[in-house]
């Protein structure tokens, strides 16, 4: 399961056109990548102590992604979502990933950080695994805030480690556009807009498992319907950061195209984009994603 790079993704279509459903991540390079995106986008923002934090916590996953991650989840490719909560509700393997990762990011952070971090040290693992549920059946509010950001990046770099291999063995021709990860179902952090292999194309990204699956555009991601939706960008019609709004269910979904700006990342560029989000809910659409780094409001 380790060498998952190794393994072909999917039976191999003879077209390099050929549009690819799901895009498994490789994880030390995406973590290693967003650390670096979230410090760049911090000399210029409003948010900078918090993207700063984001980024020293980030750069911790980086380094462990690296590292063994211990045992390897029971995992049956052939159902849907293998990697849901439902599915691996009993799985506590990651809960050594949250201990080293406490570890690790204790020294970089703000005192008043440290401070929480040690909190949540204190607690049990019957705990710590009961708030990981909790938050991957996204009901946010039932765990201390303040830990949210922490657990879930255990959680996510422990499941993103896994999910390429399980990917390889799962049926590409079974797996339906889908408004929830086709791994691990989760929410989407945002769409990202590839010129790969195709130019244009929009895919997912999870905002657990890091991976990317194919969505038609233009076709809402919350109800699937595509008639009133609208692409709105803020700053000009070239901006690499758009909006996807659907008057059907209000719900929005950020566009980030990396055909525009190939630095780009799902998770950086949604948190330091939150202004966009005010505009949105000004005019009273909500989000329909989730960003790890900002566990903030219940997902449906
Ligand atoms: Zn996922
Ligand atoms: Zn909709």
């Amino acid at each position: 399961m380790s060498n998952a790079s190794d393994i072909p993704v999917m039976p191999i279509d003879p077209s390099p056109l050929a549009l690819k459903p799901v895009l498994p991540a490789k994880p030390a390079a995406l973590y290693s990548h967003r650390a670096k995106r979230l410090q760049t986008l911090a000399e210029d923002s409003p948010l900078a102590d918090y993207l700063k934090l984001c980024s020293s916590l980030v750069g911790v996953q980086a380094k462990l992604a690296e590292t063994d991650m211990g045992p390897a989840p029971e995992l049956n490719a052939a159902l849907e979502q293998p990697m849901s909560v439902a599915n691996t509700h009993d799985n506590r393997y990651w809960l050594a990933q949250l201990q080293t990762l406490l570890s690790e990011a204790l020294p970089l952070v703000p005192a008043n950080v440290a401070e929480i971090i040690r909190e949540l040290m204190q607690q049990s693992p019957d705990q710590w695994a009961e708030w990981g549920n909790s938050l991957r059946q996204g009901k946010f509010s039932d765990v201390p805030a303040q830990y949210s950001l922490f657990i879930w990046a255990a959680m996510s770099l422990y499941w993103s480690h896994w999910a390429p291999a399980l990917i390889s063995r799962m049926d590409a021709n079974a797996i339906k556009q889908e408004s929830l990860c086709p791994v691990c179902g989760s929410h989407p952090v945002a769409s990202m807009v590839r010129e790969e292999p195709r130019e244009g194309l929009r895919y997912l990204h999870c905002s657990l498992c890091e991976t990317e699956w194919h969505y038609v555009r233009a076709h809402c991601t919350a109800c699937n319907q595509s008639e009133s939706m609208e692409l709105w960008s803020f700053e000009d019609h070239q901006a690499a950061v758009r909006i996807e709004t659907c008057d059907d269910c209000n719900g929005y979904t950020k566009m980030l195209f990396v055909t525009k700006s190939p630095q780009l990342d799902a998770v950086a560029d949604d948190l330091a984009s939150l202004g966009l989000d005010a505009q949105l809910s000004e005019k009273g659409y909500s989000a329909t994603t989730v960003n790890p780094l900002l566990l903030a409001h219940e997902a449906d």
